[in-house]
């Protein structure tokens, strides 16, 4: 049986890089090399064994580029050779939540590299009609993005922000992103709310009209008020994932203003809302969960269209054997983002 080098997360703190078969594909699937994969926080997530914890041991890695090694009977319009990145987003096609469209409610939602193998490894396999072709035009550290690019763009769908609105993003990871997509649409001003000097910067870069660095501002929400006519922001975006930014997000909005839920809390985490402001002051929420159907196409093509230009958010690149080096790394340095995770390369690279 032929093997392949992956990094196997054997129990919760416990990675191990090994040999392991390579996955055999059935007639509706096709066999990926894996050129890159980007680590994500919900990969610390289960290497902690705070999220799929009964999937171990398992292959984690989503965030990936690669290229066809072998295709199933059944696979149309893809052939060896091709690059490509995938919708990790596989629903069960039948119940209630699929048959409606809204795929990532299924009730049995699975995501490739999440609940099953992935991408930390020199292969995975896929369903084919979840593969997409990357245009020779985007890099293979660029198609390692289509991913959260495509989740910013379903939240971005989601919230439907109206052209020369006024949008607040608290965060400057994907924040930063989601500050992109706002200029995209013609919304302005866009504010972006951080605590990280240089990720600021790259959003002002983007586009983005002010930054709010909360080191250097006593009062943020009071800030962005000021910035939007004294009235609050048409659009405010959640990026960070806190119950206190939640609450600010909320406080930074309009009467009739829509906050837009896309940083992910602990579980059990609670916010304190009054309903008097849905009521009199109609304000809105909307959720996203991740990039879906068309989000991944629409995220290939503001990517290779250069209207996304994510190089700046780029930090580095390393071999397999780095990944809980890199994990680790990622919690402790404010000014790394994206690590890209390579089974080809052998010693780190900067970029
Ligand atoms: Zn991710
Ligand atoms: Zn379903």
């Amino acid at each position: 049986m032929a093997t392949m080098k992956a990094a196997v997360f054997e129990k919760p703190g416990v990675i191990k890089v090994k040999d392991v078969p390579v996955p055999e594909i059935s007639d509706d699937e096709v066999l990926i090399k894996v050129k890159y994969t980007g680590i994500c926080g919900t990969d610390w997530s289960i290497y902690n064994g705070w999220y799929s914890a009964d999937k171990l041991p398992m292959i984690p890695g989503h965030e990936f580029s690669g290229v066809i090694a072998k295709v199933g009977k059944k696979a149309k319009g893809l052939k060896e050779g091709d690059k490509v990145t995938a919708d990790i987003n596989m629903g069960c096609g039948t119940c209630f939540y699929c048959i409606k469209g809204q795929s990532l409610l299924c009730d049995s939602f699975t995501q490739l590299g999440i609940h099953t193998d992935g991408t930390f490894a020199e292969y995975v396999k896929a369903p084919w009609k979840q593969v997409h072709i990357l245009p020779d035009s985007l890099s293979f550290e660029a198609g390692a993005f289509v991913e959260p690019v495509s989740c910013v763009i379903h939240a971005a769908k989601a919230m439907n922000a109206a052209l020369a609105s006024s949008v607040v993003v608290i965060g400057c990871g994907l924040g930063v992103l989601h500050a992109r997509m706002a200029v995209l649409r013609a919304c302005a001003p866009v504010i972006v709310v951080g605590d990280n000097e240089k990720r600021l910067k790259i959003a002002k870069d983007m586009g983005a009209d002010y930054i709010i660095d909360i080191n250097k501002t006593a009062d943020p929400v009071a800030e962005v008020i000021k910035l939007t006519g004294g009235r609050g922001a048409d659009y405010a975006i959640e990026a960070v994932g806190k119950t206190s930014t939640y609450e600010q997000a909320f406080a930074m909005l309009r009467r009739g203003g829509t906050l837009s839920a896309f940083g992910i809390t602990g579980e059990q985490d609670t916010m304190k809302i009054r309903p008097f402001e849905f009521v009199l002051g109609e304000k809105k929420i909307t959720g996203s969960c991740a990039g879906v159907g068309s989000d991944v196409p629409d995220a290939i093509t503001l990517l290779a269209s250069g209207r996304i230009k994510p190089e700046p958010l780029f930090s580095m690149k390393i071999p397999l054997e780095d990944l809980e080096w890199a994990l680790h790394e990622l919690r402790k340095d404010p000014n790394l983002f994206k690590i890209f995770v390579s089974p080809e390369i052998s010693k780190r690279e900067i970029l």
